[in-house]
């Protein structure tokens, strides 16, 4: 790194950006403009110097021909090496054989920061890395295309979510991440030091989203969720985004509705806007039609063993039967009336069939992406039905009190935002749609 160590790093001074790369177009011809980006490639031919230069944007083509160009620039401009953080003053060229019909010629160039090079992954994707290697150095790996495609939809989805929820009259609240006791019960939960005693990383913002009902009676949350999950798949992580509403005065029918309808709206929201970043992802999104099919639990069974597998009423669903409900209902569907003890104690049991409960999962093809119900509003069968998943009243001491204040009858869900994104962006893996992904293995970056 000899070479690094003795060049010269520039001052950004009063350098400020003009023009995004996809700003530069063949109609600002002759214009000076000042870019700021990276270099994502370099190649010397004969007697012109090409420099892709890369920003949010995208990128636009610095050409530097050797027998037009200062000594200064050919000097700075032949220092470059890949992913060189850059600046460009330069002069607009229409040109037709540019990529885009145009291009930039520098009159100065700034080295603002250099690349250790080898790089560790080529940006450009003309030489694929594995995952692992690419989330090692996840922030080279961001500039790749695929990547600003992904997380450009993330930010539309997620827009699209906050804009749909505000219209109909959610507020937006946070709930705290340390909590003292389970959600759910233990399994799933991180311990934490919490200087003298132990606490733990919240897995879910169920409960006080519940108890929120009782203030606001419509809220949502998009926050962090914590998972001691030890299966190590493609669609889990130990730390994921939850996207929860919770209601007052509503069922489950209701908030199905309001699934539903977020769904459509933000299938329209991607299709409408992202279609340059759809192109680079090789993907479409389909606005799927209202409303979705309600199937219930009792129904998928017997569909299961139509195809051959042997499931008894009241077990889960494993995998490989998701798998083959995906293939017999593409898409969106529901799956509802959940056995009451494959539910948490929250979910309520039918008034008339407590065997099954009022808990429902949405699916996209064969996976999750949402789960909720209608929740225990009573106070005395929501102890009992903590007793029945052998959990302790007395670890939900500060939540059960809160039902002697006139607890409304509510309902809500949870949709899994990198589920999400995963379906919006064709991608097969959920570490690809999150920026840090936390699994079992993995810690850094
Ligand atoms: P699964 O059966 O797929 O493990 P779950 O039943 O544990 O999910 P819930 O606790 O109902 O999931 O959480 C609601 C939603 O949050 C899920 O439908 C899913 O979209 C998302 N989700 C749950 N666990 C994870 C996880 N470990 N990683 C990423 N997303 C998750």
């Amino acid at each position: 790194m000899k070479v690094e160590k003795r060049m010269k790093i520039d001052d950004l001074g009063c350098w400020r950006r003009t023009h995004y790369s996809a700003e530069i177009t063949p109609e600002l011809d002759g214009k000076e403009v000042i870019l700021l980006g990276w270099v994502r490639d370099i190649r010397d031919l004969g007697g012109i110097r090409f420099i892709i230069l890369q920003d949010r944007e995208g990128t636009v083509q610095i050409t530097v021909p050797r027998d037009e160009a200062d000594e200064q620039t050919l000097k700075k401009t032949g220092l470059l090496q890949r992913q060189y953080c850059i600046g460009v003053k330069g002069v607009v060229r229409a040109m037709a054989k540019a990529p885009r019909g145009v291009e930039v010629l520098p009159k100065k160039v700034k080295i603002l920061a250099v690349a250790k090079q080898p790089l560790p992954i080529d940006v450009t994707g003309r030489t694929p890395a594995d995952i692992d290697v690419r989330l090692d150095a996840r922030v080279l790996d961001l500039r790749r295309d695929e990547n600003q495609a992904i997380f450009r939809i993330r930010h539309k989805i997620l827009e699209a979510v906050r804009t749909f929820l505000s219209k109909k009259g959610f507020l937006e609240v946070h709930t705290p991440k340390i909590i003292a006791s389970a959600t759910e019960g233990g399994a799933a939960l991180f311990p934490i030091a919490y200087f003298e005693r132990e606490a733990f990383l919240a897995q879910s913002p169920q409960l006080y989203k519940e108890q929120l009902t009782m203030d606001f009676e419509k809220v949502y949350e998009i926050g962090p969720t914590f998972r001691a999950e030890k299966s190590h798949t493609r669609r889990h992580l130990t730390e994921f985004i939850s996207i929860d509403i919770e209601e007052a005065f509503a069922t489950a029918d209701d908030v199905m509705k309001v699934a539903e309808e977020l769904m459509h709206h933000v299938c329209r929201v991607v299709k409408e806007n992202c279609q340059k970043e759809l192109k680079v992802l090789k993907h479409t999104v389909e606005v799927p039609s209202l409303p979705f099919k309600r199937i219930t639990y009792d129904e998928i069974i017997e569909e299961l063993r139509g195809g051959g597998f042997k499931i008894e009423w009241g077990e889960d669903i494993p995998t490989a039967a998701y798998r083959h409900l995906g293939k017999v209902h593409p898409y969106f569907y529901f799956i509802t009336e959940w056995p009451t003890r494959l539910k948490p104690f929250y979910i309520k049991p039918k008034d008339d069939d407590p065997e099954r409960s009022e808990g429902f999962d949405l699916m996209w093809h064969w996976i999750e992406i949402a789960s909720g119900g209608t929740r225990v509003h009573d106070k005395k069968l929501l102890i009992r039905r903590l007793k029945e998943q052998g959990l302790h009243p007395e670890s939900f001491k500060y939540h059960l009190q809160t039902f002697d204040y006139g607890m409304p009858p509510h309902a809500g869900w949870a949709i899994g935002l990198e589920r999400l994104v995963m379906i919006h962006t064709g991608r097969k893996n959920i570490r690809e749609v999150v920026f840090y992904p936390r699994d079992r293995f993995r810690l850094t970056p």
